[in-house]
């Protein structure tokens, strides 16, 4: 049984948390060009990821933050970000409040990689202030091995990785048809450029161009979430050990 926050009355979630689940996850993500997939697909993958893990978790899901810190894709059309101290300050007022309602352990799955140190500040500030235990998941980070094993390749942005996140979600969302392997751009760390001039952006050269796969796509994402599941419940089992 999977809970979402928004859809419990507060009678339900009274006698839920913390005496019955004191886990919660929160999906948090951007609007950003992507390629051929989705403006929000940082979020789309978390939540995905969340649905997938949440009752072995026994947690409950969270409404996604969809406006993240959206750095250089923010003059594609449709991209969207708010500054980093804004974010920084939104997330840990939720992250606060989700402490304060009595989760004692927060995951937090991000999709994103503009606002990496904004969710570690907002984390630290929570987890001093309120002791609450928290995890900041950086899904495609985190997998990048599950990439090699099941594509043989390194990810990238809007790339293979995303785009199995996206095709597992739903296909239709996936616009195979608009997708060129010329229109990808290999991510160089001594060349910093803005706008980047692809958002098909690829970590390694003629690595992690988008497969549209279905099959390798469902492959893909149970071993995402098989693999953030056991790191997680592998966290939560040390932590009960340490009895902070
Ligand atoms: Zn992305």
């Amino acid at each position: 049984m999977v809970y979402r926050l928004e859809d419990l009355n507060w009678m339900e979630f009274q006698k839920l948390v913390p005496k019955k689940i004191d886990t919660i996850i929160l999906p948090v993500g951007t609007i950003e060009a992507h390629g051929v997939i989705t403006l929000g697909t940082d979020v789309q993958i978390p939540q995905k990821i969340a649905e997938m893990i949440a009752e072995d978790l026994k947690a409950i899901i969270a409404p996604p933050v969809y406006y993240g810190v959206t750095r250089s894709l923010y003059h594609y059309p449709g991209s969207l970000t708010v500054t980093s101290q804004t974010f920084e300050n939104y997330l840990y007022e939720i992250i606060d409040s989700m402490a304060e309602k009595g989760f004692s352990k927060i995951v937090v799955i991000n999709g994103h990689g503009g606002h990496l140190n904004e969710l570690k500040n907002a984390a630290f500030k929570v987890h001093k202030a309120r002791k609450a235990k928290i995890a900041v998941v950086h899904w495609w980070i985190l997998c990048e091995d599950i990439t090699k094993q099941v594509y043989g390749v390194a990810g990238g942005h809007g790339a293979v990785d995303e785009t199995a996140g996206i095709l597992e979600i739903d296909k239709s969302l996936v616009r195979k048809e608009l997708y060129k392997k010329g229109m990808a751009y290999k991510f160089d760390e001594a060349l910093s450029v803005v706008p980047v001039p692809s958002s098909i952006i690829l970590y390694k050269e003629n690595e992690g161009y988008p497969d549209f796969d279905e099959e390798k796509a469902k492959i893909y994402m149970q071993k995402v979430a098989e693999k953030i599941k056991k790191m997680i419940l592998e966290v939560f089992r040390k932590w009960d050990a340490l009895k902070l």
